[in-house]
Parts: C-alpha cells; sequence; structure tokens
C-alpha cells in the first residue's frame, strides 16, 4: 500500500484551564509542524504512475492551515479569558476546542477536519496525523473514518464545529469563540 505525507508548520499559541503547572496555564506559543498522511485505496498506480492526483486536497489543507491555524490562540470552548478577548481582539483569531487544546486534542480534530475535507473522487484517504509541539515531541493519531474517532470521542460529532466542515476557512470560529 503507498502511502504519502505533506507537512506545514505554522505559529500558534495554546493554554490549558484544568492543569497543575503554571506554564501551561498561561498562553504561550509553540513552532508547530502538522504532517498529514493519507493513504492508496489500492496497491496500483494510475496511468501517470502515481497513487492519485491529490493536489486539491493539499491545496485545501495548506489554505486550512494558514488561513485558520496559523497565528491563531488554541483555546477551551468554555476558556474564562475568552470574553476579554473577543472584547479587546475585533475579529479575535480563536480556534476552539471541547477541551484543552492539548496536542492529542489538536491531533484528533485536525484527523476529523482532513476527513472532511477530502474529495471523495481521489483514489487515497486520509488515516493518520503527526502534531509536533516542538522539534522533537510529537503526538501521532491514526484512525480509518470519522465514524471511528466519534466512538472513542462522542463530543466531537457536532456537524456545527469548524472540524466537521469541509471548507479550510470557517467564520465559525469566531462564533464559537464569542460565546
Ligand atoms: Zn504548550
Amino acid at each position: 500500500m503507498y502511502q504519502l505525507s505533506f507537512s506545514y508548520s505554522f505559529e500558534s499559541a495554546h493554554r490549558f484551564t484544568r492543569c497543575e503547572s503554571i506554564p501551561c496555564m498561561t498562553p504561550h506559543g509553540h513552532s508547530w509542524r502538522a504532517v498529514l498522511w493519507i493513504q492508496s485505496l489500492h496497491g496500483s498506480l494510475n496511468e501517470n504512475d502515481m497513487v492519485t492526483e491529490f493536489q486539491s486536497l493539499k491545496k485545501q489543507w495548506k489554505k486550512f492551515i494558514q488561513q485558520t491555524v496559523d497565528h491563531s490562540f488554541f483555546h477551551h470552548e468554555n476558556d474564562p479569558l475568552l470574553p476579554y478577548l473577543n472584547q479587546e481582539i475585533p475579529k479575535f483569531r480563536g480556534l476552539s476546542f471541547p477541551g484543552d487544546p492539548t496536542t492529542e486534542m489538536i491531533a484528533t480534530c485536525f484527523l476529523l477536519k482532513a476527513f472532511a475535507m477530502h474529495p471523495k473522487e481521489i483514489q487515497a484517504k486520509p488515516f493518520k496525523i503527526e502534531v509536533f509541539e516542538t522539534q522533537t515531541n510529537f503526538v501521532s493519531y491514526t484512525a480509518e473514518s470519522p465514524s471511528e474517532i466519534f466512538k472513542n470521542h462522542p463530543k466531537l460529532k457536532s456537524e456545527k464545529q469548524w472540524w466537521n466542515q469541509a471548507e479550510p476557512y470557517s467564520r465559525e470560529r469566531f462564533l464559537n469563540s464569542s460565546k
């Protein structure tokens, strides 16, 4: 089976609301990298000796990283700092998560986003994501389908959330963060 990946870096901040560690509760940034893996749906190559034309997925994914993820603040959907940030920063670039934005949570939502963006006509599908919080620390997450993810994380099922929508740029994050 062929497996391909594309990797993009981004600079974003996060903080945890439930944590023993003061550095983790303090908003702070990382130089992150997300590596999205896709695998072919069959073992053969197409007439151009490629697995598939996956440029459309790559383009959408790049747009999502650059326009939605980069220079944003990953936050718990109920972070008590949100009302102040929304009041002080017009169109605050927040990316909401249904829990603290740990690297594991980010990887889970990003893989769901890749499934939602995946053009059905290409002969390959996402199956794995690696999210690097630093050059050396990363989380790898693998799932066959969104339903497999929802089985383990029922709170991610909501259709209205950015991770379940196909478009890379979602105004939902503004709506979510202004709750
Ligand atoms: Zn951190």
